[in-house]
């Protein structure tokens, strides 16, 4: 269902986000007082959720998120952890990339929604929500049932 995926997607950005956050926590500011250091590490725990969102949802147009996410949060940072900070934004936003590609090839997401594989008279892809569990739409069912054949 694709409802389940989308969860089983979110839960997946979630835990992306989080191994992003625990790689660089303890990098935050070190000589700020206490509650600086809480108020930066919250910043930069949204700053990277808010990332993983955005590239679940619109993954196709999110040019870039490692840079984005590292100018979101360098400013936490002290500049001798600055090259580590990068390095495993980097590291953990490509890991994030390669599974929503992973998703994308096998037709789980297309631009977050599957996609009737069907193609119309006029030559273009069908944009309509193919049935549950199937790879086409109710107008383009009977192709899966030749298919099958
Ligand atoms: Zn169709």
């Amino acid at each position: 269902m694709i409802e389940e995926r989308t969860v089983q997607l979110q839960q997946c950005m979630y835990q992306y986000s989080r191994a992003i956050y625990r790689s660089i926590k303890d990098l935050v500011e070190p000589y700020a007082d206490r509650r600086s250091q809480l108020d930066s590490r919250r910043a930069v725990l949204v700053a990277c959720e808010q990332t993983m969102e955005r590239l679940a949802s619109d993954p196709l147009y999110f040019a870039k998120p490692e840079r984005a996410l590292f100018q979101d949060i360098r400013r936490h940072f002290p500049i001798t952890a600055q090259a580590e900070v990068a390095w495993a934004v980097q590291k953990g936003v490509d890991a994030a990339v390669e599974f929503i590609e992973e998703q994308i090839e096998s037709g789980v997401l297309d631009g977050g929604v599957a996609r009737c594989r069907a193609t119309t008279r006029k030559g273009k892809p069908c944009q309509r929500t193919p049935l549950p569990d199937r790879d086409y739409c109710p107008s383009h069912q009977h192709l899966e049932t030749k298919a099958a054949a």
